[in-house]
């Protein structure tokens, strides 16, 4: 099936190297000409594992294209996908005006019948704005052509998102009518094949809302055991095993009950505010999610709060050894990351941070720029260097066994604060290293 998908971001590069994997032809594009350069020269502008060999097998193949010739774009595809990003706007809201462009867009050039697919975390009414952009722009032109809007949200974990949209839990479709059900159907059936209980359709503003449901549960669940952290830090119990001992309950499950400090990236910071300016719109007062984000925000800033206790207020001219900027594991995404909100209040002290991360030091270069209070190193040993001590804030697998005798001999004090409760304290502590874990009984 031919297929068309405007954004080459991560969702957008995600969808159209696993439909090329399916079998589909796909064009890929997006107003970005530097993203579409880089792509055509077979260089993935996102780091996302596996994807970059997906790229170039059916780039080789022919399958897949990547193009900044929009209304080409509109002419090739059967179906359309919209995976541009929708930020937040300054009240929460999210930001549309990419979303409203594609639909302008394909209402201007469209000549036959295609299905519009809304694969954008969109709020609940989207597909409807979107359907009546593209039949009013129909309509300028004094043409009849039918298009249908469905909604597809998409659920894909940045880090795991190959896998992830390769074998999903489940795929939602909001649709009003049975052919392009029956077209979406068939472009995902080797996908479904297998197990037909995955495809779960429903109406179209159900589908909006489910995939901020379920942002907002996952982040409520962060949030929970954030707070239960606190408590748990402030009597001397230990947050990991409350999350052992809850998270055997089968109507609990086990997934998404780390604590740690805050949930940043692309999603459920902005999906969260999002929906609470859903709700706000229709009326409806949202106290437990408001709670959910005012938690997450506090948690950002609790291993600044601690290291500022450490140090007895006195930050200034302290030199903190920071591994891992990205906002999770497996990707370059520094978006609302934790690691921004700690540099950010260590620079305003005056101390100087020295940051690894694996993938994300280009990011975040690109967003800092140089400065004299950031330095990059090229390893977790090298931001050892002269530092008064290691904060942790991602949990990559290589900082999961390190050198300790290197750390103790490295670091002016053996101090660890740890962001991502990687070790058991207590062997920590029989290394003679002073460890503070979120919410494991060292109070500090
Ligand atoms: P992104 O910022 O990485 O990519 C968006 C791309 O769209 C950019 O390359 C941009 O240049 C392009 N674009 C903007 N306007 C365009 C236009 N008019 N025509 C063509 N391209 C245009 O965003 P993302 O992380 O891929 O997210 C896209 C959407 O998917 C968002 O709504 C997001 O909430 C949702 N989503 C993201 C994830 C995730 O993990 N990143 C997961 C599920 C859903």
């Amino acid at each position: 099936m031919k297929v068309s998908i405007y954004g080459a971001g991560y969702v957008g590069l995600v969808t159209a190297a696993c439909l090329a994997e399916i079998g589909h032809d796909v064009l890929c594009a997006d107003v970005d000409a530097d993203k579409i350069a880089s792509l055509r020269d077979g260089v993935s502008p996102i780091y996302e594992p596996g994807l970059e060999e997906l790229l170039a097998r059916h780039a080789s193949n022919g399958r897949l294209r990547f193009t900044t010739d929009l209304q080409e774009t509109v002419a090739f595809g059967l179906v359309q996908f919209i995976a541009v990003g929708t930020p937040s706007l300054e009240n929460g809201a999210a930001n549309l005006s990419a979303v409203f462009a594609v639909a302008q867009l394909i209402g201007s050039h469209v000549a036959d019948y295609c299905v519009v697919v809304d694969k954008s975390t969109v709020p609940v009414g989207t597909a409807k704005k979107v359907s009546e952009i593209i039949h009013q722009a129909i309509a300028a032109r004094a043409a009849k052509i039918d298009v249908a809007v469905v909604s597809n949200p998409e659920f894909l974990k940045e880090g795991a998102a190959i896998n992830d949209f390769m074998f999903p839990d489940r795929i939602v479709l909001g649709c009003s009518d049975e052919k392009s059900g029956k077209l979406l159907r068939e472009l995902y059936t080797p996908l479904i094949d297998k197990a037909p209980n995955k495809w779960v359709v429903m109406d179209i503003l159900s589908a909006e809302l489910t995939k901020y449901a379920a942002n907002a549960m996952l982040a409520t669940r962060i949030s929970f055991m954030n707070e239960i952290s606190q408590v748990a830090e402030a009597i001397g119990a230990d947050i990991e095993q409350i999350r052992l001992g809850i998270g055997s309950d089968k109507r609990i499950g086990p997934y998404f009950l780390n604590a740690g400090c805050g949930y940043g990236g692309s999603c459920f910071p902005k999906d969260v505010r999002a929906l609470l300016s859903t709700a706000r719109d229709a009326g409806v007062n949202m106290p437990l999610l408001q709670a959910v984000e005012h938690v997450n925000e506090q948690q950002k800033t609790v291993l600044f709060s601690k290291l500022n206790r450490l140090f007895n207020y006195d930050l200034k001219g302290k030199v903190i050894a920071l591994w891992g900027l990205a906002f999770k594991p497996n990707t370059d995404d520094i978006r609302e990351a934790t690691s921004r909100v700690l540099c950010e209040a260590l620079w305003v002290q005056g101390a100087r941070v020295q940051a690894y991360d694996p993938v994300a030091v280009e990011e975040f270069r690109h967003t800092y720029g140089e400065r004299a209070d950031m330095h990059y190193c090229v390893s977790k040993e090298q931001t050892l260097e002269g530092a008064d001590a290691l904060v942790i804030v991602t949990e990559w697998d290589e900082f999961r066994a390190p050198d300790w005798s290197l750390i103790k001999t490295t670091l002016k004090q053996p101090i660890i604060v740890d962001g991502r409760n990687l070790f058991d304290p207590q062997q920590v502590h029989a290394l003679g290293i002073h460890y503070y874990a979120i919410g494991r009984g060292d109070a500090i």
